[in-house]
């Protein structure tokens, strides 16, 4: 019997298991992949406060190593249901079952597919979601990046450290990236900016050998001649395994008030997978310790009923 599971081993997650940890419950982290979350997927964290620079891989480790330094334990598993039984909760997850009085979900979002021809055959063979992971597969070719957003451009700039050219295709003119990066990536001699244009496929044989654009307007189509091709036009929750409980959104995230409670007493969301306006490290720490803490109360006042 846990005092909290925390689901996801995000910034939110591992800032909850500092936290929590910290405040003497007992804990238990459970996550699919490898702890980190996005953190893994991100090149370089240049706006999370006192630290001007410093790769996501690197930042994940150290968060991990933090956030078990006070007794949290973390197990692998990919969540299929949490059961609740009123004063206590059941997480169930593909490989085993849990007993908890809290649980935390912080599972964060997920990369929404661009929906081309190629995007899936070729996923894996040029076709990718993470630069970090796959970027250096296509040193010295061409890239693509798809999307206008503070993913797209960041990685585009990553990339454009390792490719020949990156083509970054994007719908409109306008950006929802910070400026800054927006003025980083236009000052960047092997970026080429192709603006108000569509992907329409993904093509190649075993391999990717080249993206198909149009133009929105004309509807005119043109070949870029590019080895690997990373959408990033946005993310879904994942919160399909908390559907059934109801403290979802029709987007799919998860509502919340200032105390991270969703409507269900002890199940709490945190992180991106919430329904939130600013979704960065530092906005994601801060849901995990505000859940934390207010879960040490809660705990507290179950097992006085007890
Ligand atoms: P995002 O901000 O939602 O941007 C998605 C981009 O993809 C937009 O430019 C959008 O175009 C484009 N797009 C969406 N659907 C498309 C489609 N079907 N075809 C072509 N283009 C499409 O997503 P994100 O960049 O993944 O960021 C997610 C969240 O994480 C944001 O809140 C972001 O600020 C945050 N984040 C922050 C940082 C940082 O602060 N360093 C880094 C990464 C992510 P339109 O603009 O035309 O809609």
């Amino acid at each position: 019997m846990y005092d909290v599971i925390i689901i996801g081993a995000g910034p939110a997650g591992l800032t909850a298991a500092l936290y929590a940890s910290r405040a003497e419950l007992s804990v238990l982290i459970l996550d699919k992949d490898a702890p980190g979350g996005k953190l893994l997927k991100t090149a370089e964290v240049e706006n999370y406060p006192g630290t001007k620079s410093i790769t996501g891989p690197d930042m994940a480790m150290q968060w991990f190593e933090h956030a078990t330094a006070f007794g949290a334990t973390f197990d692998y598993g990919n969540v299929l249901d949490i059961v609740d039984l009123g004063k206590t909760k059941k997480v169930i997850t593909d490989v085993a079952e849990y007993d908890t009085y809290a649980v935390i979900i912080a599972t964060g979002t997920k990369e929404r597919l661009i929906g081309v021809p190629g995007e899936d055959s070729l996923y894996g063979r040029g076709v990718s979601y993470c630069a970090v992971c796959d970027g250096a597969f296509f040193k010295g070719k061409n890239m693509a990046v798809i999307g206008g957003g503070n993913s797209a451009l960041e990685e585009a700039l990553f990339l454009s450290k390792l490719a020949n050219k990156v083509y970054l295709v994007h719908r409109r003119t306008g950006f929802r990236a910070e400026p800054g990066i927006v003025k980083h990536v236009q000052a960047t001699p092997n970026i080429e900016m192709k603006l108000e244009y569509l992907p329409v496929s993904i093509n190649g044989q075993e391999k990717v050998e080249s993206l198909t654009i149009k133009n929105v307007h004309t509807n005119q189509e043109e070949v870029l001649d590019v080895a690997a091709v990373f959408p990033f036009i946005g993310a879904d929750p994942e919160s399909r395994f908390a559907t059934r409980l109801g403290i979802t959104n029709d987007q799919g995230y998860i509502v919340v008030n200032e105390k991270m409670e969703t409507k269900i007493p002890g199940i709490y969301g945190a992180g991106d997978v919430n329904n939130k306006i600013l979704r960065q490290i530092v906005t994601a720490g801060n849901d995990g310790s505000i859940a934390a803490i207010e879960i040490s109360h809660y705990v507290d006042r179950m097992k006085a009923e007890d």
